[in-house]
This record gives C-alpha cells, sequence and structure tokens, in this order.
C-alpha cells in the first residue's frame, strides 16, 4: 500500500470518519522522494533510534522503521492513534506516543528506549511539523540539551532561510544565532507547497540541524549571550549601544565601554554581529554585570 498517495489517505478518512485538523496544521506528504530525502537526510542507521514529531498517518514512520532500528513517534492528536496502529502494523520496532511534543520529556524517552536494548547507536530526531511550533520545538530541544545527534526537519521555507541566514541581511536574526550556536545547519531538501495535503499556503524546506557536541565560541555565561541576542535584535534597527543598554541592568555608559573593548562600533546594528562578536560582548557583559 502506498500509505503516501492522495488516494489512500482519502480512503483512511473515510474509513475511519477522520477530519483533518487545520489547527493541528496537518498537511499531509503524498511525494516518496521528500518522504526519502527526510530519512535518508537525517543519517538514520540500523543501530539508530528515531524520534519522528507528529507521524500523522504514519508516511515518514514507516520508512524510518525500515531503516532505524527503532522508532519512537510522538502524535497529539488521538483520532490518529488507531489509524496508526493499523497503517504501522506490520512494524515491530515502533512505538506510538500520544502526547504533546511540547510537554514530552524526549530525554525519559531515550532512556527507555536504551534500556530496552532496542537501539545501540544514535538518536536522530525528524518530523514534519506543524509550522505554528516550529520555533518552541527547535529551541525546547536545543535548550533542553536532548541527547540527539541531529533534528531533521521541515519547516516553512521563510523559517528555513531565516534559520540558515549569515550576517548582514534583513532575515538574520536572533533565532539564526540561537540555531547555528547549538547546530550546524545544511538544507537538505527544498519542497513545493503542491507536494501537501491539504495544500498549504507556503512553500517548505527540510533543514538538518547536525547538534554540535561542541559549543563554537566561549562564553563565560550562557544566559549574558541569549540575553545580548534577545536585546540586540528585539530592537534591531536600534545601534548596538542604545538596544543593548539595560541588559543585566547595564547602563549605556558600560554597554560603550564594552563594545569598545570588545573593538565593536557602538553604532553598528545586530544583524551585522557574527556569533563570535556576540560572544565577545556578552562576555564583556556578564564581566561587566558581576563587578
Ligand atoms: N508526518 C506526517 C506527514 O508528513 O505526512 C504529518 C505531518 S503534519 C504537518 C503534523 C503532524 O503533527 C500532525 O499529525 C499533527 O497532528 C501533529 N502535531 C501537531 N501538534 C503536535 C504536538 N504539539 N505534538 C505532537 N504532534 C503534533
Amino acid at each position: 500500500m502506498k500509505l503516501y498517495a492522495p488516494s489512500t489517505i482519502q480512503a483512511i478518512k473515510e474509513k475511519h470518519n477522520f477530519q483533518l485538523s487545520k489547527s493541528l496544521g496537518q498537511n499531509f506528504i503524498t511525494d516518496k522522494s521528500v518522504i526519502e530525502r527526510i530519512v535518508e537526510g537525517s543519517g538514520a542507521g540500523e543501530d539508530d533510534l528515531v524520534i519522528e514529531i507528529g507521524p500523522g498517518i504514519g508516511v515518514l514512520t514507516a520508512e524510518a522503521a525500515e531503516t532505524a532500528g527503532k522508532v519512537v513517534a510522538i502524535e497529539i492528536d488521538k483520532k490518529l492513534i488507531p489509524i496508526l496502529a493499523e497503517t504501522l502494523g506490520e512494524y515491530d520496532n515502533v512505538r506510538v506516543i500520544n502526547s504533546d511534543i511540547l510537554k514530552t520529556d524526549i530525554n525519559e524517552i531515550i532512556r527507555e528506549e536504551r534500556e530496552a536494548g532496542s537501539f545501540s547507536g544514535g538518536v536522530k530526531i525528524m518530523g514534519n511539523l506543524p509550522y505554528y511550533i516550529t520555533t518552541p520545538i527547535i529551541m525546547g530541544i536545543l535548550e533542553k540539551g536532548v541527547e540527539a545527534d541531529s533534528i531533521t526537519i521541515m519547516m516553512q521555507k521563510e523559517v528555513a532561510d531565516r534559520i540558515k541566514s549569515s550576517p548582514g541581511g534583513k532575515i538574520y536574526g536572533a533565532i539564526s544565532v540561537a540555531v547555528q550556536y547549538y547546530c550546524e545547519v545544511e538544507q537538505v531538501a527544498s519542497v513545493p507547497k503542491e507536494v501537501f495535503v491539504p495544500r498549504p499556503k507556503v512553500d517548505s524546506a527540510v533543514l538538518k540541524l547536525s547538534i554540535r557536541k561542541e559549543r563554537p565560541v566561549d562564553l563565560i555565561d550562557e544566559k549574558s549571550f541569549f540575553a545580548c541576542i534577545k536585546a540586540g535584535f528585539g530592537q534591531r534597527r536600534k545601534t548596538l549601544l542604545n538596544s543593548l543598554t539595560g541588559v543585566n541592568g547595564l547602563a549605556k555608559e558600560e554597554i560603550k565601554k564594552i563594545l569598545e573593548e570588545a573593538g565593536i562600533e557602538p553604532a553598528r546594528r545586530a544583524e551585522t554581529l557574527n556569533i563570535e562578536e556576540f560572544a565577545a560582548i556578552a562576555n564583556g557583559v556578564a564581566e561587566c554585570s558581576r563587578r
């Protein structure tokens, strides 16, 4: 059975009296090559555990189950659980959990699967995400230090463009610096809106975020780093001197001194700073706030 065929999706909907939910971002992939690119892009192999976010009717799950040692799929919509039991019935290496990914302890799942001996390799997270929660899902995984090698996910093209962008442009922002701090970013596919049922308004892209084993910059404290990023991009039209004043309670004169000591012109704007420059400022801020 071609699970990804629009006719199969229609037949499943009729058989189970299932209505697609717009509010849960249910746009299902109907193109085999896109499914293969996500699973191949994730680098999952037979020793690995795949954690899939939002399996829908299980198109990616089935492909991952063919490739990985074990697949744990986390789906919020309880109406999809009996459907997944049917569509994935032939796989004995799949576990479906009915829960909200934003409230799920992924490290706990990884621990359980490791203890059960279901995989001996690494952990690859993947999914075709509901677009409105792309950023909280990615940042939640990265900030909580989930013990995964990578996150390979479909997202709105514009969000992918922002995440992978470099300093200097209008789309470079807090999410670009934050994700690039934790991960190496690589685009593995461009996906036109026509391959989804129902068709969304926007095109998509698949990014592979390979979680760094070592951070790219040395920080005195991460809180000051993220506070500088937030303040700098929160008022991105302002000069750094103005946008950073008030970070960690520091006065304009103190920020001026920190910028000068870091060799950064106070009239520059956050969108021109690379990650090393943000780190230099953040370390100055951290030191100055300790005094
Ligand atoms: N993976 C399927 C595919 O590619 O065809 C479905 C992708 S669809 C864009 C997103 C899926 O995520 C839906 O099945 C939806 O019910 C589920 N979902 C939405 N919010 C979720 C959440 N907070 N936690 C877990 N799953 C969620």
